[in-house]
């Protein structure tokens, strides 16, 4: 007997649930990776992201007897053609809950039913399935965190799958080959794969204590830097919240809060599939303004406030952002700006090597306040963000070199400085913003 496993977003082999369902039930498997060149064009940086994660994936199977075998096109069409090829009985797949996602697992569901196979869906993209907690457990989906989170940490959550002992490949197979490694966008990106996955959150177990209190700190770096590894599945979202469950403190419980909140946006997202595109409350997704050159000074991060463009440099650079300068920048462009969120997703999305359809536009539509954000007409002032988690300037002047030369926390509002050090500055004046009450930027 014979199954195929399709990896999708779970590149791993530890608590892997459809991969150790396909070896329990089949004596020979098939680990299959289907390239999408339509969306691995997306973001250069998750493309080499990704090529990492899968070599480091066939590494791993391979110690186990096994391969990755590797396909380019439509994955509906190669996973079925391979399947008839090797007489598959079934095919394995990790659920998810994008559109994209979510057509495939469709017709996915169509052509094994063409053809007699059975197709099935595992969990391991959460900690909790979406939908395996809903309000008052009448279905539907929470739109709020906090009682979601309740929910959440309560639930009974599923055992890890087992990693294989052994993985047989069917005789007459071929493996292919993956294309060359991506060249990436980012100089300064992390590297895939669940083996660096592992060793890095084993290091974060060794630094989670204070997380608690570092984690807005912009300068402290003092998050897990872990998401990209959630994203493909290098990490099992479920292994990373039990270790961490088993530590004491303040530190590990705001850590799995976090988790809580990844969880939470997939559950928005699996009952409103198309939270990257429309508003999933319209009272809120207010009149924005088409102004491509402030849009361009944004995303150059040339704004002339020094904290935003210290953000979208790091994003550049890194392919990552801190959390708390995914916030000011966000809100910077769409309440300040007047900007439209969905500008602000699709460059996060092109860049960010955690980016992922749930995540992005989730928080993106907390922040424009057309989302999930039950005080959706916040404010962030971005000085006073930048004064009080970058207190003396180090996050800025990391970034942005233009103002290496300003000491504390004076570099956060460069017009403040006399005449003559601001003419010396190869630094732009703030953009204006289209908002009465940013009197914040007035020099
Ligand atoms: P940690 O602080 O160590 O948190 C641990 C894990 O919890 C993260 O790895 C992540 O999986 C999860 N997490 C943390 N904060 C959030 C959050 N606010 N929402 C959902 N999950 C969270 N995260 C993504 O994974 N992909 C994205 O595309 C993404 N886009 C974002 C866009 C905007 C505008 C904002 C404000 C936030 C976005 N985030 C996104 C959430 C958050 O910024 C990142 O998850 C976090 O910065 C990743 O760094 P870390 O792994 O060190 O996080």
């Amino acid at each position: 007997r014979t199954a195929i496993v399709l990896f999708t977003r779970d590149l791993r082999v530890h608590d892997n649930p459809a991969l150790a369902a396909a070896c329990s039930s089949a004596e020979r498997v098939v680990p299959l990776f289907v390239l999408d060149p339509h969306l691995h064009a997306l973001s250069p940086n998750r493309a080499r992201f990704l090529h990492e994660s899968l070599a480091d994936l066939g590494k791993a199977l391979r110690r186990l007897g096994g391969d990755l075998v590797i396909r380019e096109g439509d994955p509906v069409a190669e996973t079925i053609k391979i399947a008839r090829e090797v007489e598959a009985e079934g095919i394995a797949v990790a659920q998810d809950v994008s559109n994209y996602a979510r057509r495939r697992e469709r017709r996915l569901a169509e052509e094994c039913e063409h053809h007699r196979m059975s197709l099935r869906l595992f969990p391991g993209t959460t900690v909790v399935s979406p939908g395996e907690v809903s309000p008052g457990g009448g279905g539907g989906h929470y739109r709020v965190f906090s009682p979601y989170y309740r929910a959440w940490e309560s639930a009974k959550w599923r055992d890890e799958a087992p990693a294989p002992t052994r993985i047989a490949l069917p005789e007459q197979i071929m493996v292919g080959r993956l294309p060359e490694l991506p060249a990436g966008e980012s100089p300064h990106a992390l590297v895939g794969g669940e083996t660096e996955g592992k060793r890095r959150l084993r290091t974060w177990l060794r630094h989670i204590g204070p997380y608690d209190d570092l984690h807005d700190d912009l300068a402290a770096d003092g998050t897990s830097r872990l998401s990209a590894y959630l994203r493909f599945g290098c990490l099992s979202p479920l292994t990373v919240a039990n270790v961490a469950r088993a530590e004491d403190g303040a530190g590990p419980a705001a850590f799995v809060r976090q988790l809580g909140w990844r969880d939470f946006y997939y559950q928005v997202t699996y009952a409103f599939p198309k939270m990257s595109t429309e508003a999933y409350r319209t009272a809120g997704d207010g009149d924005w303004r088409p102004d491509p050159d402030a849009l361009q000074h944004w995303k150059d991060g040339l704004t002339g406030v020094p904290v935003v463009d210290a953000g979208m440099r790091q994003l550049q650079a890194e392919g990552y952002m801190h959390n708390r300068a995914r916030l000011i920048t966000a809100a910077f462009l769409t309440k300040h700006l007047g900007l439209d969120w969905r500008d602000g997703v699709k460059w996060f999305f092109r860049w960010l090597n955690d980016g992922d359809v749930a995540n992005n536009s989730g928080n993106w539509q907390w922040v424009a306040g057309t989302g999930n954000d039950t005080k959706p007409y916040r404010r962030f002032n971005p000085i006073r963000q930048a004064e009080r988690f970058d207190p003396d300037g180090v996050y800025v002047r990391r970034y942005v070199p233009e103002l290496k030369a300003i000491s504390g926390k004076a570099v956060h509002q460069p017009w403040r400085l006399p005449d003559t050090v601001r003419a010396s500055l190869d630094y732009p004046a703030p953009l204006e913003s289209h908002r009465d009450e940013a009197v914040w930027l007035r020099p």
